[in-house]
């Protein structure tokens, strides 16, 4: 029996393919190195998929999705597959939580909760909403008199969709397409992010392995500019679930319009926590320290900017450096150390010249653990009161950058919270239920946490005000997004 060292040694070193109408497709013309970023080392190589391959693979969903293969099956049978699909993630959790670590460098602890684990609790909640009860009966008003007509709704998978993701957690925000699509009765074209693509591939095998049919969950690997615009541009993709930056989401917005494909864009976040004086300090050390530093920032939903109450805020300060200073970094494989590098040199170099320009504005900046020279670490680090002149202030930056902003009362902080083109999510953090509920009707934000950050769960809707995004996903209604209503009026 092979152990389990060999088998993911295999994986690293498997001949480089896309997942195309349940195969591997070898021999690629172009191939993208994947990077370890704790060491900086290539650890495998995949295909950088071109026009002709994306189309290969939409044409596959495409008739997977025409000869009704996996839409037409009892919704019963899809919930039997996708549900041992979900016990085959489970079965080989360790694998897939160490190729994510690998790939993009976040600790081992958290890759097997918010990799494996995760992806398994929403593919099961997708699979259960399948055979509950879909569509209307309809009261009509039209003439003729009560049984003279009979209307209901029906709804349909929508086609082939488009699922593009991220490198930040790419097991999990993966599931976040493959989950719906399936459930719906759709077929995919998943194109992970060109630093993540091992995860991804894995799962496409275990959903064959679970019995998903050929040419219903594909996989191609490339550049965004290219492949993934080809895969968006692509006329028979009928719906686009896009995870990615506001930039990347506007222009896919904006061309899927050209031939009305349904999107749904889940974008970038800048994410506000307002602390009260009456908060409970040690919860919110505890919240805000994990909702700023999990995953070195690398979350669209981590609080990247607080807005304290004058009094509260030098006890803040003072514990947030007592947390940053106390953090260990090092490889995401060991287990111990609570700073990881970053996901790639050029996310490194991109969160270093935040801090750089902040410095050199002048901005008080206090940094955290010292991490290691080698691979892409970036020290986390506290901003205070940073300027306008300061691009932080404003700008996204995902990484392990949080800022500390003094306000003198919870309405300012509001606004300040709400001045700002992005609106994924916040937090209030106050023992005041009359201030926690004013907040949570006034803050422009999709998801409001009351004394926690960053949780989320498969029944609460997510999703984006103003140019955080487009639609939601998870929830009761989450399939909707992947299918078409339809009204049916019958007169008799
Ligand atoms: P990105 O927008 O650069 O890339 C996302 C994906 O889009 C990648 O697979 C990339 O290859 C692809 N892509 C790039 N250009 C493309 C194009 N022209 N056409 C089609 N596909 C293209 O984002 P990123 O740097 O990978 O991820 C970080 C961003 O994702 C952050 O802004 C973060 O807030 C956001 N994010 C949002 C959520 C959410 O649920 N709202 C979750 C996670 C991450």
């Amino acid at each position: 029996m092979q152990d389990f060292g060999q088998i993911l040694a295999q994986r690293l070193n498997s001949e480089p393919f896309n997942y195309i109408n349940g195969e591997a497709i070898k021999g690629a013309s172009a191939l993208l190195d994947v990077w370890n970023p704790a060491t900086g080392g290539v650890i495998a190589q995949v295909p950088d998929a071109d026009t002709g391959v994306v189309g290969l693979a939409v044409a596959a969903a495409q008739t997977a999705h025409k000869d009704g293969r996996w839409r037409n099956l009892r919704p019963a049978d899809r919930e039997a597959i996708l549900l041992r699909f979900a016990s085959l993630i489970e079965h080989n959790a360790e694998l897939l939580a160490q190729l994510e670590t690998l790939e993009q460098g976040k600790s081992i602890n958290l890759s097997r909760m918010f990799g494996p684990a995760a992806s398994v609790q929403w593919l099961r909640f997708a699979a259960g909403l399948i055979t509950k009860p879909i569509g209307d009966t309809v009261s009509s008003s039209l003439p003729g008199g009560p049984g003279a007509w009979t209307a209901f709704t029906r709804r349909e998978p929508i086609g082939v969709v488009a699922g593009i993701v991220p490198w930040n957690f790419p097991t999990l925000i993966a599931m976040w397409k493959i989950a719906p699509a399936l459930a719906a009765g759709c077929t995919l074209v998943l194109k992970p992010s060109e630093t993540t693509p091992l995860t991804a591939l894995y799962l496409a095998e275990l959903a064959s392995e679970a019995g998903v049919p050929p040419g219903v969950f594909n996989v191609v690997t490339g550049r965004g500019a290219t492949c993934g615009r080809a895969l968006t541009e692509h006329p028979t993709v009928r719906k686009i679930s896009f995870t990615g930056s506001t930039a990347v989401g506007r222009q896919i917005g904006l061309s899927a319009m050209e031939r009305m494909a349904r999107v749904t864009l889940e974008l970038g976040g800048k994410n506000a926590a307002i602390v009260c004086k009456d908060a409970d300090f040690d919860k919110v050390i505890q919240g805000l320290g994990a909702a700023a530093f999990i995953n070195q920032g690398q979350v669209c939903a981590a609080a990247s900017r607080i807005y304290v109450e004058r009094d509260a805020k030098r006890q803040l300060v003072e514990a947030l450096e007592a947390v940053i200073k106390s953090m260990r970094a090092g490889s995401g494989m060991d287990a111990e150390a609570q700073i990881n590098p970053v996901a790639s040199k050029v996310h490194q170099e991109r969160v270093k010249g935040f801090v750089d320009q902040a410095k050199s504005a002048g901005a008080s900046i206090i940094e955290g653990c010292s991490v290691p020279e080698e691979g892409y670490f970036v020290p986390p680090a506290l901003v205070l009161d940073p300027g306008e002149d300061v691009k932080l202030t404003r700008e996204e930056v995902f990484g392990p950058i949080l800022t500390i902003n003094e306000v003198n009362s919870v309405d300012e902080a509001i606004a300040r919270t709400n001045d700002s083109p992005l609106g994924l999510a916040a937090s209030i953090w106050t023992r005041d239920i009359d201030v926690a509920m004013r907040s949570v009707g006034s803050i422009e934000a999709g998801t409001i946490w009351v004394n926690s950050h960053v949780w989320i769960d498969p029944a609460m809707p997510f999703g984006g005000y103003k140019q955080s995004g487009v639609g939601r996903d998870f929830g009761a209604q989450w399939l909707d997004g992947f299918s078409e209503l339809k009204s049916i009026c019958i007169a008799h």
